[in-house]
């Protein structure tokens, strides 16, 4: 049996730099579920995200995220979390709208306002045994703020940049 490669296996990871890339888009039917790869840490020239950073800020974030999706009906929140590799999370939306093209506005719009919302948190979500399987290793709101911090100076660039961050793959 062939193993299929995973897409974001094709991405030649040493010329990635930080940034938001679109990783992949999946449809079925009318769904199209949209991979955000939100790279903070350039693998092997950066040292990787700890542990503690990881977890505060996939708390923190992934409340931020749900909390600015809430309102529209036309994207919702599939999952945020930590890459294994430690350099980055994905950001996966599930969205009606089919137009690739009002993607970059929408999800600039989301990420930066969940940027902002993270800021401004004063404590760090569901901290405590019934939420979280490990809550003793979740660090204070600074270290999601540092994060976020980190995150926003990608996000502006993406806007000046006016597309998402361009990955190079490994030519098959
Ligand atoms: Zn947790």
């Amino acid at each position: 049996m062939k193993i299929k490669n995973s897409v974001s296996f094709n991405v030649d990871h040493s010329r990635l730099k930080r940034g938001i890339y679109l990783s992949r888009i999946d449809t079925m039917k009318d769904i199209n579920t949209v991979t955000l790869d939100l790279r903070l840490r350039v693998p092997y020239k950066e040292d990787i995200i700890s542990n503690k950073e990881l977890h505060t800020f996939e708390h923190c974030f992934a409340t931020a995220v749900r909390n600015m999706t809430e309102e529209t009906d036309s994207v919702a929140v599939a999952y945020f979390g930590p890459m294994g590799c430690q350099t980055g999370y994905y950001l996966v939306f599930n969205t009606t709208e089919s137009d690739e093209h009002r993607y970059f506005d929408m999800f600039y719009d989301i990420l930066k306002k969940s940027c902002g919302y993270v800021k401004g948190m004063t404590e760090v979500p569901a901290k405590n045994e019934l939420q979280c399987g490990n809550c003793y290793s979740l660090g204070e709101t600074a270290d999601a703020v540092k994060a976020a911090e980190e995150l926003e100076e990608l996000v502006d660039e993406m806007k000046q940049l006016g597309g998402f961050h361009k990955y190079s793959f490994i030519e098959d």
